[in-house]
């Protein structure tokens, strides 16, 4: 059989799955419910920096979501950048989702005041059921959204690891905690760990971080960061700096020791110079009981991601986002991590989206095909049968994730 024959087969099995949806930044349903939406909605966040990219400008993409104008003048203003901006990933997930739920094979022209309407028609109670349930068989989302109470079976959340630190006030009000009294490390220390055992009863399984680079943790430097800040003698803290690299490694060995999962941001997003994967090196080799869920497989740095997951048992690799940053990318990574990577230490897909939750289907239809093109060629070459290659995609999609985060179905 030829490789595309197989491919859709495999699609077509897959799409049976249940999934484990492993990143969203999804908010309580009311606040969509709340939103008022359009077409427009399909481009907030990711969309927003291909917009730009391509030449529009901030006041141009703020323009779209100001219903004062009238949806002809903002869809005047976008449709240049939509040609410019159509053929990249992030794009191919609104098409899909569009195609999907309201019937619209594309969106130019002709078809932007119908998908409106119909966006808007659809955006009631069960929405979040009919996106997740219904549509992607997805059982739960694990969920990061800078709250525990997110009002849904369906969504279990993930919270910060870290807080900013870099100022008094940041540090003597924590936003976890802005009414705690700290006039010490440890008063801040407790304060963190306070706030791990408070998450962590309202059901959070991870909390997350980025990949910065941090130095060694040294108490003593600590201290002396931390009281420079509160003497006054310095108002603000460089943006790397001991007292985080230490608090960051007291963090991370609580939360391990509570059994919470470390969720890493790696690679690509703003200055990505900063978020480079081997920056958690250090930490992965000092907590060896932590168990770290390594985003994005680093981009750009994939070989650099997929070496964390070769060389570190407690380094899970997590393909959230990978399918709409690139396909092409996110088969050769996905090729690459079965030759490198034991299979119960892959997450395949998280839609890592906030309000326009619809396109949680079209990236996740993109995921199924990045699978599937992966698995086809090894079928093909004989060198995996069709129940093989359809057990390691269970375990990607589904046995890993509730394996790594003890998540109880
Ligand atoms: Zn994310």
């Amino acid at each position: 059989m030829d490789c595309s024959t197989v491919k859709k087969e495999l699609i077509k099995a897959m799409e049976e799955f249940e999934v484990i949806d492993c990143h969203e930044h999804m908010l309580p349903e009311k606040n969509r419910l709340e939103t008022a939406v359009d077409v427009f909605t399909f481009f907030t966040h990711y969309t927003h920096n291909d917009l730009i990219v391509s030449g529009m400008s901030e006041s141009e993409y703020q323009s779209l979501y100001n219903h004062n104008i009238p949806l002809e003048r903002r869809w005047e203003i976008f449709e240049p950048y939509w040609e410019r901006i159509r053929w990249t990933s992030y794009s191919r997930a609104v098409l899909l989702a569009i195609q999907r739920f309201y019937g619209f094979e594309d969106l130019n022209r002709n078809t932007y005041e119908g998908i409106s309407i119909a966006i808007q028609n659809n955006n009631n109670a069960g929405l979040y059921e009919r996106v997740l349930k219904d549509a992607c068989k997805i059982r739960i989302a694990i969920n990061q959204c800078g709250m525990t109470d997110l009002g849904s079976p369906l969504l279990i959340p993930v919270m910060p690891l870290m807080y900013e630190m870099y100022t008094w006030e940041a540090l003597s009000h924590p936003p976890f905690e802005p009414n705690a009294t700290i006039q010490s490390l440890d008063d801040y220390l407790d304060a963190v760990r306070r706030y791990i055992l408070r998450v962590k009863s309202e059901g959070v399984v991870g909390l997350k971080m980025r990949s910065n680079p941090f130095g060694h943790p040294d108490r003593a430097e600590a201290i002396r960061a931390f009281d420079s800040l509160r003497s006054g003698s310095v108002s603000t803290l460089p943006e790397f700096n001991p007292l985080r690299d230490y608090v960051v490694d007291e963090t991370i060995k609580f939360a391990a020791k509570e059994g919470l999962v470390i969720c890493v941001h790696t690679g690509y997003w703003g200055d990505f110079r900063k978020l480079h994967p081997l920056h958690m090196i250090p930490l992965i080799q000092r907590h060896p009981n932590a168990k770290f869920d390594i985003y994005h497989l680093g981009y750009p740095w994939v070989r650099d991601a997929l070496m964390l997951g070769k060389g570190f048992p407690n380094v899970w690799l997590n393909l959230c986002w990978t399918h709409i940053i690139s396909q092409k990318f996110a088969i050769d990574g996905m090729d690459e991590a079965i030759d490198l990577i034991p299979a119960n230490k892959i997450l395949a897909f998280g839609g890592d989206y906030r309000i326009p939750v619809e396109k949680i289907y079209g990236h996740l239809v993109m995921a199924r095909e990045d699978m599937a093109e992966v698995l086809a060629k090894r079928i093909v070459e004989g060198r995996m049968t069709e129940s093989q290659a359809l057990d390691l995609a269970k375990k990607w999609f589904w046995d890993n994730a509730i394996e790594l985060y003890g998540l109880k179905l």
